[in-house]
């Protein structure tokens, strides 16, 4: 079964208002690419005006964290309910600056999984290794856990909701891609795990994007890869035609 390619933005903490908008009306300027799936994650403050300025395109919003309550005491906190209200059709979960930077568990990542697809939003959750992991041969160790415990008490039909993301810690933000052998490697190995836990149909039809400083010039080699899906990109999604080159690297 064809899988379709799936590029994602995550603008972190930058932009400002009118930089988001005219980042987000830039892209939606220059997608030709019908036959790829589209997000861009601004920061919370600029998901409506984002979401607004993007209309009727096909490029979804989604927010770039979120908690697992509905509502609550949780100062600084956005519920999966308030991001569905802003318009967000994703939520990227996991990121490895939530994971390292805040010390966000497996088990919390889990609650916040289930509480996301719940209320009815899709799914980015990112998994990856840190570099002494990788270099003492853990990296599929790893990946094994984080899945494991990250995706326990799912169904196979909540899995249509997610998309995985493997991003090396190491590759992200740094300069330094992992190479398409090492990305094709761990591709393989969470599509395998997903057939373990949820069966070979869920396998088959997962979405996993590579993330960790994805560029124009090296999209189309990972994105060539036959179990690299997609891209979840950083640095390079601030700039509108370094984002739609990584687009148009989809393979056709
Ligand atoms: C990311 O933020 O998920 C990421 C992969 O960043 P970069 O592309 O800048 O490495």
């Amino acid at each position: 079964m064809a899988r379709k390619t799936f590029i994602a933005g995550n603008w972190k903490m930058y932009t400002g208002s009118a930089e988001a908008v005219k980042l987000a009306e830039a892209i939606d300027a220059g997608m030709m690419r019908t036959d790829v799936r589209v997000a861009v994650f601004p920061p919370f403050p600029w998901l409506t005006v984002v979401a607004e300025a993007l209309g009727q395109s096909d490029i979804a919003v989604g927010g770039q964290d979120c908690h697992a309550e509905k509502e609550g005491a949780f100062t600084g906190s956005v519920s999966p309910t308030m991001l569905l209200a802003a318009d967000c059709t994703y939520v990227i979960l996991g990121h490895s600056e939530r994971r390292h930077g805040l010390h966000e568990t497996d088990a919390l990542l889990n609650e916040k999984l289930k509480s996301a697809l719940a209320a009815g939003l899709q799914v980015i959750f990112c998994i990856g290794e840190l570099l002494a992991e990788r270099e003492a041969n853990r990296t599929e160790a790893v990946l094994d856990t984080q899945l494991s415990a990250g995706l326990a008490g799912l169904t196979a039909e909540r899995m249509n909701n997610v998309t995985i993301a493997y991003e090396p810690v190491w590759a992200i933000g740094t300069g330094k891609v992992a190479t398409t052998e090492q990305a094709q490697a761990a591709h393989a190995f969470v599509r395998a795990k997903i057939g373990k836990l949820f069966g070979e149909i869920a396998a088959a039809a997962v979405l996993i994007q590579y993330g960790g400083s994805v560029k124009p010039d090296n999209a189309a080699a990972l994105l060539a890869q036959p179990d690299i899906d997609g891209a979840l990109v950083g640095g390079a999604s601030l700039k509108a035609d370094q984002f739609l080159a990584i687009i148009a690297a989809a393979p056709r």
